[in-house]
């Protein structure tokens, strides 16, 4: 026998079944979205490898190590999407979107990045992504948050926490960088690997480590939202009072400063408490000057991205929130003749009743042998045409599950009596 070949470590196969629960959250998503006034957009796969690096930052994990880039033919270097964003302002500069008023776009689609595969992280994962692009106002801020907490709601999803920060501007940002840095100087002894490398390229990572011998060092740094400037201070309290009175309760964080160097004043994280360290379901944040470090006119931006599979992970065991049943016949034809008029049928039922699934018995076995299949099917009812019913132009359908008695229908009537019933 050849060797099996199998998928690459951390990318993985949706299942026939489990997809209805990916095609439901999916349709929730986008009908959400779509209500709130966002617009669907779509953005390749892979793009030129600067487009991330500019964007992301290069000092940032991503960057660093979890890109798949490589060179294609031309010598052109290619990457992978490992998120969204970047793509995206690439498209609103290049289509000059943001010209025509305030954009509020959503999308979603598989991300990359070289990570070490365990629960909840993926080297090919899904993320469901919205930006707004356009708006200064705190207003649009507190919008996501309205839309990712109705989103929980319709899926199930109880006891996500919302934490929030700011970043405030570049330029409070920068000497903040300053003071940060020196207080780690200050206790440089107590410093990991990772962060003595950051603390010359970026000091304000070292906040985000999850090495628990640097938590107390961590805990007394100086925060960034002491020190922040004077419009910033507004628009965070202004955020802080739309969300009061969406009665959306959060806590400030002020070690969160998110992964990725595009990020100014709001961030936020959902984090729940059912997914161990990959707890975070959701995160985003401001992005008001990368419009125009990636080519654009300056255009304040303001995004954030649902890990998919971290979702499924938290409502796979109660998902009938969100699949509607569907009425589920499965026809069992007897003789050739039965076969054409059942295939017939069946199309006449589809185009009657869009809702019904009907799984069409294909092995012209016998009644015994086709009704063994109905019954494991888990279909509703099963659909009888033998020769008998068909010489006296009926058919009959009996109840797979619960009570019930076989009935006989007149053909032309069948219809009508599924629309009854169903
Ligand atoms: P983490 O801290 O868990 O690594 P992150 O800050 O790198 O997350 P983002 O870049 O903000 O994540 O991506 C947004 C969301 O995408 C995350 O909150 C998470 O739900 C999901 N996500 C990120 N990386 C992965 C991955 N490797 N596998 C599965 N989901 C992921
Ligand atoms: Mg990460």
């Amino acid at each position: 026998m050849s060797k099996k070949i199998q998928a690459i470590r951390g990318m993985n196969d949706l299942l026939p079944s489990e997809s209805n629960l990916w095609l439901a959250l999916e349709e929730t998503i986008n009908q959400l979205l779509i209500s709130y006034g966002y617009k669907y957009c779509r953005t390749p796969i892979v793009e030129n490898t600067e487009t991330f690096s500019r964007a992301i930052g290069e000092v940032t994990d991503i960057v660093e190590k979890e890109m798949y880039t490589w060179k294609d033919l031309s010598g052109e270097s290619l990457t992978l999407r490992p998120e969204a964003t970047a793509g995206i302002v690439r498209m609103m500069i290049e289509h000059n979107l943001p010209r025509e008023g305030i954009q509020k776009v959503f999308y979603h689609g598989p991300m990359f990045r070289h990570e070490r595969p365990q629960k909840g992280r993926y080297r090919q994962f899904h993320q469901v992504d919205v930006e707004v692009f356009g708006t200064y106002d705190a207003k649009i801020d507190a919008e996501l948050i309205d839309i990712t907490n109705t989103l929980w709601k319709l899926i199930g999803i109880n006891n996500a926490s919302l934490e929030i920060n700011s970043l405030g501007s570049s330029e409070t940002r920068s000497s903040y960088k300053k003071l940060l840095q020196n207080y780690f100087i200050d206790n440089k002894s107590q410093l990991d690997e990772d962060s003595l490398r950051r603390l010359t390229t970026n000091p304000l990572r070292i906040l985000d480590s999850k090495n628990s011998e640097m938590e107390a060092l961590i805990e007394s740094a100086p925060k960034m939202i002491d020190h922040l400037d004077d419009e910033s201070d507004e628009h965070f309290s202004a955020f802080k009072n739309y969300l009061d009175c969406l009665e959306i309760p959060y806590s400030i964080n002020p070690r969160l400063v998110r992964g990725l160097d595009y990020y100014n004043r709001t961030v936020f994280e959902w984090i729940s408490n059912d997914l161990g360290a990959q707890g975070t379901i959701c995160g985003g944040g401001r992005y008001d000057g990368l419009v125009e470090k990636m080519g654009g006119n300056p255009t304040p931006a303001i995004g954030f991205a649902i890990g998919i599979e971290r979702l499924v992970l938290l409502i796979k065991d109660q998902p009938n929130k969100l699949q509607k049943n569907k009425p589920h016949l499965y026809f069992v034809a007897l003789g050739e003749s039965a076969q054409t008029t059942s295939m017939k049928l069946s199309r006449d039922i589809h185009s009657a009743m869009p809702d019904i699934i009907i799984t069409n018995d294909m092995s012209m076995g016998s009644l015994k042998n086709q009704m063994k299949k109905a019954n494991k099917s888990n279909a509703d009812f099963a659909l009888i045409l033998g020769e008998e019913e068909l010489s006296n132009n009926q058919i009959s359908i009996k109840p797979l599950k619960g009570q019930g008695d076989q009935q006989l229908i007149k053909l032309e009537g069948i219809i009508q009596h599924l629309q009854e019933i169903l």
